[in-house]
């Protein structure tokens, strides 16, 4: 995907920053602040087949779909990638991410291990991971509990899948560990900070530089 847009004057590549994490790792939060504080920035809303739970806004956290229409998705191509967590689906629309990247806008991306190694295989250069860990389980297990929002019952299975998901922080490019959120969201936005300014993601320098030494000249 070679997408160009315009950042600080200078032409750059969009990229497709991805935050992973065991549930209750503070993932959401990041992702959120990074929206609200980082310019040409959004997030990719991702289709799913779970409910809904109280507080969140169809559209907004996710599309909630049925399963045929899931699967419709999947037939049609109109899935970047897809996976399925919990017993339930998931996947990240195709469209919104390349009209946002052909835009010079970056995207957010708040999925799991399997998806991130299908972004990777697809779009490999474009990609840049974070992996967010717990500071311990006790932490885990009481931010599960805090939002509240899931039965006992689920709160355990997904302590039980924290294990799981943990033995794939190896594959990501960072690993951030969110011991206090505001250093924790400082760290991953320096990561994207830096990121941006990668040489081969400045694809307008060359012109820029070229420019600069012709006014050099004497
Ligand atoms: P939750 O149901 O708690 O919102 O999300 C459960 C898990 O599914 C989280 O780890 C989240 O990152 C992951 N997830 C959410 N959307 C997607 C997606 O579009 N693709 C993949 N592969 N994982 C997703």
């Amino acid at each position: 995907m070679s997408i160009s847009g315009s950042l600080q004057g200078v032409e750059r590549r969009g990229l497709m920053f991805v935050l992973s994490s065991p549930s209750g790792a503070g993932k959401s939060t990041l992702a959120r602040m990074l929206i609200e504080r980082m310019p040409a920035l959004s997030m990719s809303v991702s289709v799913t087949t779970r409910r809904m739970r109280p507080g969140e806004v169809d559209g907004a956290d996710y599309h909630f779909i049925d399963k045929a229409t899931f699967d419709a998705m999947v037939a049609n191509g109109e899935l970047l990638e897809h996976a399925s967590v919990f017993d339930h689906h998931y996947g990240t629309p195709r469209k919104p991410v390349e009209t946002a990247l052909a835009g010079g806008q970056d995207v957010l991306f708040d999925i799991d291990w399997q998806g991130t190694q299908q972004l990777r295989e697809t779009a490999r250069g474009d990609v840049v991971s974070v992996f967010i860990l717990p500071p311990s389980a006790a932490d885990l297990e009481r931010r599960l509990h805090t939002r509240a929002q899931d039965s006992a019952e689920v709160i355990r299975g997904r302590m039980n899948r924290a294990s799981h998901e943990l033995s794939h922080w190896a594959e990501y490019d960072y690993v951030v560990t969110n011991n206090q959120l505001d250093s924790a969201y400082s760290e991953v936005e320096f990561i994207l900070k830096a990121e941006r300014l990668r040489r081969e993601r400045q694809t307008g320098l060359s012109a820029f530089v070229r420019e600069l030494q012709k006014q050099l000249e004497p």
